[in-house]
């Protein structure tokens, strides 16, 4: 060890967290889970309100998911998918592939942000291998979250996820969430070099739970036909139900060329993420070896990873779970309207299915921001532990997007929670 290192007690370096304020506070440490209930070391359990960052579905410990990877395990743990195959990937594919209308393709990779990447270079090379390399640019929402690898950040928008990293990164074209029309002009003066526009379909899930006005992404879709590009639909985080339709894209009845599929794909058991294409764009690729996809991850597609993704689709077709999660959403929306939405310190409420947002204001009027060192949006998350609810913030915003197998008394006590956790705010 270098004579400058002392060894520390936490041996941790946790993603996404500030470890001073980590080192300082209560510490959760998650033993088990059942059903929609986190239990720690000490037995006290927590509601998952955040489905453990936006990934369960059916709740935790599952017999029917569990019992399908301990089978799996048992029979086959691993084996590449780089140029050779195997029954559990090869059935994923097929059995995705119906939810996914006008598309024929998937290509596993391991996470969210992977996914992401291998749909930028699948949009870039399409081109190139058409004999087209001058459409090269991406073109991005404003305040998109797309995952912290570089690419992905590249597409991501301003603001300290990505400013610090900047001499790494490349520049995509922006538009705004609010109207196609800025995606119009943008596509104007720069359709030629587009090679994809890249959404978060409906709902901008780390920007903030931003929720895009109905009729969006047929707008997007169509100015893609217009001016020849193609439509990216990053799904990671709305796929699977949460937006109260299998993938945000179906309120809309648009096929995007290429659509990005991670977190919930497991049921949010294990890490796996698809980007699923058409024919059209695979077809680009086919033919001498150096049109193929220069892209692959060791574990892409792991046989457990498949098959718990397999069982997750088992229990989406055994019940009408999307009908089921519009019902617990429509509990939200009045839940949320008679304990929250008029606190003083909720400016805004967002909401599309289970995907919601409380954004926190100093004052509701001008919707003027808290300043950042009364850190509201953490204290209320800290405080609806003693409620307990387990949710995290994105800054200011509280979010709640429980799993679908929420039932109906947690969802009360998850906005019991945060009405709790919003009176212990110190007024400014
Ligand atoms: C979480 C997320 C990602 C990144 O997924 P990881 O598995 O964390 O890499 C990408 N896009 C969206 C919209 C996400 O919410």
């Amino acid at each position: 060890m270098p004579a400058d290192s002392a060894p520390a007690d936490y041996p941790l370096w946790h993603p996404f967290t500030q470890m001073a304020r980590f080192e300082r506070e209560p510490q959760l440490v998650v033993a088990r889970a059942e059903g929609n209930r986190l239990i720690d070391t000490d037995g006290n359990e927590y509601v998952d309100g955040v489905a453990s960052l936006w990934a369960n579905v059916h709740g935790h410990s599952h017999p029917h998911i569990v019992g399908a990877i301990q089978e799996q395990a048992a029979k086959l743990q691993h084996s590449t998918l780089l140029g050779i195959t195997h029954e559990p990937a090869i059935e994923l594919g097929r059995r995705l592939l119906p939810y996914l209308p006008g598309r024929s393709r998937v290509f596993f990779s391991e996470n969210g942000a992977s996914a992401v990447e291998v749909a930028l270079k699948m949009a870039v090379q399409y081109w190139a291998n058409k004999g087209r390399p001058e459409r090269n640019r991406i073109a991005a929402l404003d305040m998109a979250y797309h995952g912290d690898t570089l690419g992905a950040v590249s597409a991501g928008g301003e603001g300290p996820f990505r400013d610090v990293y900047e001499p790494l990164l490349f520049e995509p074209l922006r538009f705004s969430n609010r109207s196609a029309d800025s995606l119009r002009d943008l596509l104007e003066a720069h359709g030629h070099e587009v090679a994809a526009v890249i959404i978060e379909p409906r709902v901008q899930g780390a920007g903030g739970i931003i929720v895009a006005p109905e009729g969006h992404i047929a707008a997007v879709r169509a100015l893609c036909d217009e001016f020849d590009t193609l439509l990216i639909a990053d799904e990671v985080a709305t796929g699977f139900g949460k937006t109260g339709a299998m993938f945000a894209c179906d309120l809309e009845g648009v096929t995007p060329d290429i659509t990005v599929l991670g977190k919930g794909i497991t049921g949010g058991y294990l890490p796996l993420s698809a980007t699923v294409t058409t024919e059209e764009v695979y077809q680009a690729f086919h033919g001498e070896e150096g049109r193929k996809l220069f892209h692959g991850h060791t574990y892409a597609g792991n046989p457990i990873c498949c098959a718990a993704a397999l069982a997750s689709l088992d229990l989406f077709e055994a019940e009408d779970l999307l009908a089921r999660t519009r019902k617990r959403a429509d509990l939200l929306v009045s839940l949320l309207a008679e304990r929250i939405a008029d606190h003083p310190l909720v400016g805004d409420v967002r909401q599309q299915g289970l995907m919601t947002g409380i954004e926190l204001v100093a004052d509701r009027d001008t919707r003027e921001p808290l300043p950042s060192d009364r850190e509201a949006g953490w204290r209320v998350c800290l405080a609806a532990r003693d409620r307990g609810v387990f949710i995290r913030p994105l800054g200011d915003v509280i979010v709640l997007m429980p799993p679908l197998s929420i039932e109906e008394d947690e969802l009360a006590q998850i906005c019991e929670a945060v009405a709790y956790g919003l009176d212990r705010v110190p007024r400014g």
